[in-house]
């Protein structure tokens, strides 16, 4: 699209059910010999609260599998946040127990996000979603399969953590940079394109919708105009874009061509 209204994109957003349109989805990293699983999305055939993923049957292993890319061959999972939506395939259930899907695979989880959805203030939350920490996050301890790691993390010499909290406590973004490019995966920070034109806006699935709102505005404003693509948990494809000032804390988000994907990503 143009760096025009939101909007008035049907990629973004349906006129006519009124909805925003949000896709959930993953993204693997292949750098220096590491594969990185970045957020695993809902999961399937676990007990939720909201309808749509209630012992849902999504099969995304499946189109991964059809994709050419095995769970033997996953050296690491890392969730942007612990929602419900970027979780669920961490885990399967098998023989009476949660067990861990990437065989080989080491669980990173940033240490301030872990503490609070294992807190007390979470437990809330958590009644309403469905205990996706119970299902999709505590088993890979209980398995020895998990890692606690800081908010600025460095995997390899491409790929480290940059903290966004807000929408939750330990909201990270996935910044990669090779051969003087850079690109970050910018979890939650934000939903729809529409928030770039009004970056004041927080969902109400926000933890901290305060710290969300500020740390959204500096990070448009850090990236706004530079070469950096953005690639935002849930928009739908082609995903990935870059960020465009258009007045004073006005901004747009420019998605890539599906014909540049090769050669940017
Ligand atoms: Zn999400």
């Amino acid at each position: 699209m143009s760096a025009s209204r939101a909007s008035s994109d049907d990629k973004v957003y349906d006129v006519h059910s009124g909805r925003l349109v949000i896709a959930i989805q993953a993204f693997l990293i292949e750098s220096e010999g590491i594969r990185l699983m970045v957020d695993t999305c809902v999961g399937d055939c676990k007990e939720r609260a909201r309808p749509e993923f209630n012992h849902a049957r999504f099969g995304w292993l499946g189109r991964l599998e059809a994709a050419g890319v095995s769970v033997h061959d996953i050296d690491l999972v890392l969730a942007t946040h612990l929602h419900v939506d970027h979780v669920g395939c961490n885990t399967y259930y098998e023989d009476g127990r949660w067990r861990p899907t990437f065989p080989k695979a080491r669980y990173l989880f940033v240490e301030e996000e872990l503490n609070f959805w294992t807190s007390e203030t979470a437990r809330s939350p958590l009644e309403r979603t469905g205990d996706y920490i119970g299902d999709s996050i505590l088993p890979l301890f209980e398995a020895g399969r998990a890692d606690i790691i800081g908010h600025r993390h460095v995997i390899n010499s491409s790929i480290h953590l940059v903290p966004l909290p807000g929408h939750t406590p330990g909201h990270v973004g996935v910044c990669i940079e090779s051969e003087g490019r850079r690109a970050i995966i910018s979890g939650d920070l934000f939903h729809t394109p529409l928030q770039c034109e009004n970056p004041d806006w927080s969902t109400r699935f926000c933890v901290g919708p305060e710290q969300s709102r500020q740390t959204r505005r500096a990070f448009f404003e850090t990236h706004a105009d530079t070469e950096t693509i953005i690639i935002p948990a849930h928009f739908p494809y082609p995903c990935a874009g870059s960020i465009h000032r258009m007045g004073n804390h006005v901004y747009a988000f420019r998605f890539i061509r599906v014909e540049d994907i090769s050669n940017v990503l």
